[in-house]
């Protein structure tokens, strides 16, 4: 009993290595210092096609989390979302063993949602981003004790690490439901974490929540409470927004060392920083930076009525000023 608890509460602990081993690069998701692999799904809506016509442009606000309803074995959903005629995407795929697959860059329109509002707002693939975990959904269980989903396949518990639940619940109504891996949870965590930060998101929703009566995913057994928690716990040292300059400062145009810069930001100022990204630089010179062995942090910041990007190294958050 002690030990359960013990790790439960290890468990909830915001912020891993996880979410440092994360970063995001032009809107591709890097881990451990790799992209993850990028399987573009061609259901998708690109930047360039939702500004040039009447259809809204992507402006990221959340998440919805949903499951693909679909097969168990790694990459069966993401080969769906590789379909046109799935006629749906999702930014990510989260697979049961941890593993991601990014399927539509972070600037552009995934299809996931279908009729939904949040808030009132409908049209929610407008400003959310989609991540699919792999779950079955809803499954029955048969007179031999196995459980069936809707497509034609039976699982044993027990069996792969598999586990099933029966609950009902008002949103997904009864059945027996299938728990998330601990690799997906940990996994889905730091993400969250990871797209909250760097796109200042505002809320992370489920498919039931924005399409209720309609769609049941993720199932009751997944932990949305926890995943909220740790987005609200992200360490300080990652979330502050409010930073200070200890030197003077250029603030570029560009998160690059070209002929860009719009002003000098004066030692002590007070910024707000807007967006952080990571990006390659050339060293001054045109060199090749070796020694970064990630790209560079660069912070999107607001001073004055200027609005323009400073490294990060440059920038100290205010909660490391110590009084
Ligand atoms: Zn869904």
């Amino acid at each position: 009993m002690e030990q359960v608890q013990q790790s439960k509460k290890t468990e909830t602990a915001g912020g891993g290595e996880l979410l440092d081993d994360l970063i995001i690069r032009e809107h591709f998701l890097y881990m451990g210092g790799s992209q993850v692999p990028f399987k573009r799904s061609p259901n998708q809506t690109s930047k360039a096609r939702s500004l040039g016509s009447q259809t809204r442009p992507f402006d990221p606000k959340g998440i919805v989390l949903h499951d693909t309803a679909g097969r168990l074995e790694k990459g069966s959903s993401v080969r769906w979302f590789l379909q046109k005629k799935a006629k749906a995407s999702a930014h990510f795929v989260i697979e049961r063993d941890g593993s991601l697959t990014q399927q539509v860059a972070l600037d552009c329109k995934a299809w996931h949602a279908g009729k939904s509002a949040y808030k009132g707002r409908t049209g929610v693939n407008d400003f959310a981003f989609g991540l699919e975990l792999v779950n079955p959904g809803r499954c029955t269980q048969l007179a031999d004790g196995r459980f069936k989903p809707w497509f034609e396949e039976r699982f044993k518990e027990g069996e792969n690490g598999l586990h099933f639940a029966y609950k009902a619940t008002k949103s997904h109504g009864s059945g027996w439901w299938l728990a998330y891996s601990k690799e997906q949870i940990e996994v889905t965590i730091a993400l969250c974490q990871r797209l909250t930060e760097d796109y200042r998101l505002e809320f992370i929703t489920t498919h039931y929540e924005i399409s209720p009566g309609r769609k049941t995913d993720p199932n009751p057994l997944f932990p949305l409470e926890r995943v909220k928690q740790a987005i609200k716990e992200i360490p300080p040292d990652k979330k502050d927004r409010r930073a200070f300059l200890p030197a003077d400062s250029p603030m570029r145009r560009w998160p690059s060392y070209h002929d860009n810069v719009i002003m000098t930001v004066p030692a002590g100022a007070e910024l707000d920083i807007i967006r952080k990204c990571h990006f390659e630089n050339e060293a001054v010179g045109g060199a090749r930076d070796e020694t970064a062995k990630l790209p560079k942090l660069w912070c999107l910041c607001a001073y004055a009525s200027h609005e323009g990007w400073i490294e990060g190294e440059k920038i100290q958050s205010l909660g490391d000023r110590g009084d």
